[in-house]
């Protein structure tokens, strides 16, 4: 696995150059090393991951494919064991003290970010496994707290029940801070569980994930309390039209701004275009947040193997919001990750 991605960073190399691989995102997709305290240095002919000594014995047994460094025995002499002197670097992760330090061993460093993070734009099927396994543990979590979520509980109490049995269920943590966020607070798009306790009428967003075998969920779900208003059903209608609309646009080839466009012409025509503030989508993997997404921006176009979020929403200040989120797979034929309802539930 780790050797064939490796040729994917030697298919751009040139003659002489090499790449330093120091954030750990690249790191565990290029290696298997699931720890941060280490980087890589990859060329034509070798690649070696260097790392500290506690780490040496999990390093040989997670990447059997790298000649495996004692950083302990001097940088300096890792570098003038290479031929290669002029390296790519990540420049949006590197400090400017490893920078420091690496340009003192090399003769040039040239940032290479993008070009290294492109091949993890195409997820290939052992990935879009363990996505869709992280994402199946967010739905079981999610089902298991759903008698949990109703008048007189707070935010916070359902936002570590779901944390809970996920950590419980074998994930590593969850792919990012959870979002409780009910009645007027639903109309912030990032509204993370507070001590607001749950009353009959709110609108409840659950917007959350976890990392499972180094690989994230994401998931958004609205329910509301006891009983639903005309508004709130009309408000959810329109954000499920829109996300349901915006899915069975997608085709590998199509501009990702389209299929943002697909969702927003909807939520525009019902009047709360500006309701709509953020992107359509972005793609999960490694990291929560991966390109391409589907914005108005993107010139990106889909490709098959591209895994993506679908996420509209409405958030009228003062009232509360709706979001409605699933994770799909760009192929011949789109699929669904989230299998979850979606019709509107009133807990
Ligand atoms: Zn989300
Ligand atoms: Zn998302």
């Amino acid at each position: 696995m780790s050797a064939k991605r490796t040729d994917k960073i030697r298919s751009f190399l040139a003659d002489g150059e090499g790449v330093i691989i120091s954030g750990f995102p690249n790191i565990f997709y290029y290696s298997g090393f699931t720890s941060e305290d280490a980087f890589l240095v990859i060329t034509k002919d070798r690649q070696i991951l260097a790392t500290d000594f506690r780490y040496i014995v999990q390093a040989k047994k997670e990447s059997p494919d790298f000649e495996i460094y004692d950083v302990a025995k001097g940088v300096d002499k890792l570098f003038s064991g290479i031929r290669e002197d002029v390296f790519g670097f990540e420049e949006n992760v590197m400090t400017v003290s490893e920078f420091a330090k690496f340009q003192h061993y090399t003769k040039k460093l040239v940032p290479m970010s993008q070009k290294l993070s492109m091949p993890r734009r195409l997820k290939d099927s052992y990935e879009i496994e363990k996505i869709a396994k992280a994402e199946e543990l967010a739905k079981e979590a999610l089902s298991h707290t759903l008698s949990s979520i109703k008048v007189g509980v707070s935010e916070r109490e359902v936002a570590r029940e779901i944390e809970f049995y996920m950590l419980k269920n074998g994930a590593k943590k969850t792919s990012f801070e959870t979002i409780v966020a009910s009645g007027v607070r639903s109309c912030m798009p990032h509204g993370v569980a507070s001590d607001k306790i749950i009353e009959a009428g709110d609108f409840v967003t659950i917007d959350f994930g976890c990392v499972l075998d180094g690989y994230c969920s994401d998931m958004t779900r609205t329910f509301v309390v006891s009983k639903a208003t005309d508004r709130q059903r009309e408000i959810y209608e329109t954000v499920l039209n829109a996300q349901l609309t915006a899915i069975s646009a997608i085709e590998v080839g199509k501009s990702c701004a389209e299929i943002d466009k697909a969702a927003r012409d909807i939520i525009e025509k019902a009047g709360y275009g500006k309701n709509f503030g953020h992107s359509l989508g972005h793609s999960v993997g490694i990291e929560i947040h991966e390109s391409p997404d589907f914005s108005p921006k993107s010139a990106d176009k889909l490709e098959s193997g591209n895994v993506i979020t679908v996420e509209p929403g409405i958030y009228i200040d003062g009232f509360g919001g709706v979001r409605i989120e699933d994770v799909v797979v760009i192929g011949e034929k789109t699929q669904n990750l989230t299998n979850f309802t979606k019709e509107l539930m009133i807990i």
